[in-house]
């Protein structure tokens, strides 16, 4: 049994990992673009003593710390990008790169990160095996997650087991959500360009008007969720863009609509793809158009594996009450985590992040967004300990 007292210790960073933070927030880097931040983690697994890879899948990090002898391993996982928004926050820590900004908390998430490796590596007599610490590149829609796979993150050492962590807004901070199966939805992509014939704005009978059949198929779009799909089962259709002429008297003759699909069940999201083609192609034919469709999911839901969750929900009894450990409704937003946690069983849980009495309130992605730091070393205490629960229950099974 451990005697690290874990939250205490991970207080005591609480100065370095705001610092490190800040420091992300100040220069945030856009998907596969992170090399400084990939520079200074590297700099500080390194100075641990790890194995560190870096350049994997452009800018991914990758650093192996060992613990008191041969064993299994276990990855946690952190990203690093930031997005193209432009800060509205006036802090010190503002973004200084003009329209690019940590607004999704990954400046957090690298912070914490940094973190636990200082107290696994200072406690590295705790636990057999190792801990594989992954710094992805490129989460928010790039694909960052799958490239790291691709380029083999996942082999030698196999983690058996994996753990991440997102800060969440939606929580006070203070809470945490850690619960087992569907937690994340999965996100696909569409895009349906519609080709008709233009002319002139005076002589419609001439035409096909792409704008029309895009219209329509808009709002064919709707039944999908509506009339296709169990309403027990979590679906969304939504319709982010739509580009369709460019002149006031002319007809266009090519429309292009782009979107997005979110559900939990890979038969929901198969159910969605096949309706979309069908409606889309269906609508432009009967209109003397046509539709050329294509979708593709661009990551699997996360799901958590029972036992992880189980390791993961005790961790946060030791930090936090037994109240403040929560369930909540499974958001449709998507995390592509997904393309680990669907390879190897695992726990991604949510880090409460806002305090309303700070102001600290806007959601994900929003250009005032931050987060309440003391959420930092709360993440940082769970994930260690759930690092060093999980390599002694994995190496007792492994010996038996
Ligand atoms: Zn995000
Ligand atoms: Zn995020």
């Amino acid at each position: 049994m451990s005697t690290v007292k874990w939250y205490e210790e991970a207080l005591a960073l609480q100065d370095q990992l705001v610092s490190w933070r800040r420091d992300f927030h100040r220069y945030p880097e856009l998907g596969f673009q992170e090399h400084r931040t990939a520079g200074i983690v590297a700099a500080h697994l390194e100075r641990l003593g790890m194995e560190v890879q870096t350049g994997v899948a452009e800018t991914g990090v990758v650093g192996i710390l060992q613990g008191r002898e041969e064993g299994p391993t276990v990855m946690l996982r952190f990203d690093m990008d930031a997005l193209p928004i432009e800060e509205e926050n006036d802090v010190p820590y503002r973004s200084e790169y003009p329209g690019v900004m940590h607004a999704c908390g990954h400046d957090g998430h690298v912070a914490i990160g940094l973190g636990v490796a200082t107290l696994l590596a200072r406690h590295r007599d705790q636990f057999p095996g190792q801990v594989k610490f992954i710094f992805q590149p490129a989460e928010e829609g790039l694909g960052g997650a799958r490239r790291m796979v691709e380029a083999g993150v996942l082999d030698n050492p196999r983690p058996q087991m994996a753990f991440g962590l997102h800060l969440w807004n939606p929580l006070p901070v203070g809470q945490v959500a850690v619960q087992s199966g569907p937690f994340m939805a999965a996100a696909g992509r569409f895009e349906v360009e519609i080709t008709g014939r233009g002319g002139h704005g005076a002589q419609p009978h001439l035409t096909v008007d792409a704008t029309v059949v895009a219209a329509h198929v808009v709002i064919a779009l709707q039944t999908i969720v509506s009339r296709n799909v169990d309403p027990l089962h979590p679906l969304v259709v939504s319709i982010g863009e739509m580009h369709t002429g460019s002149a006031f008297n002319v007809i266009p003759g090519q429309a292009v609509l782009r979107g997005t699909l979110r559900a939990f069940d890979t038969g929901v999201m198969q159910t969605a793809q096949a309706r979309l083609r069908a409606l889309a192609e269906g609508v432009a034919q009967a209109f003397g158009a046509r539709a050329d469709v294509l979708t593709e999911v661009i990551a699997p839901p996360v799901v958590n594996d029972p036992s992880a969750t189980a390791i993961v929900r005790e961790a946060a009894r030791t930090v936090l009450s037994d109240r403040q450990v929560v369930t909540i409704e499974p958001p449709m937003v998507s995390e592509d985590v997904s393309e680990f946690l669907s390879r190897v069983p695992g726990c991604f849980f949510f880090v409460g992040a806002r305090n309303e009495a700070r102001g600290i309130v806007y959601g994900h992605h929003h250009p005032r967004f931050d987060i309440d730091e003391d959420a930092l070393p709360i993440g940082v205490a769970i994930l260690a300990q759930a690092a060093v629960k999980a390599l002694t229950q994995l190496q007792d099974q492994n010996t038996k």
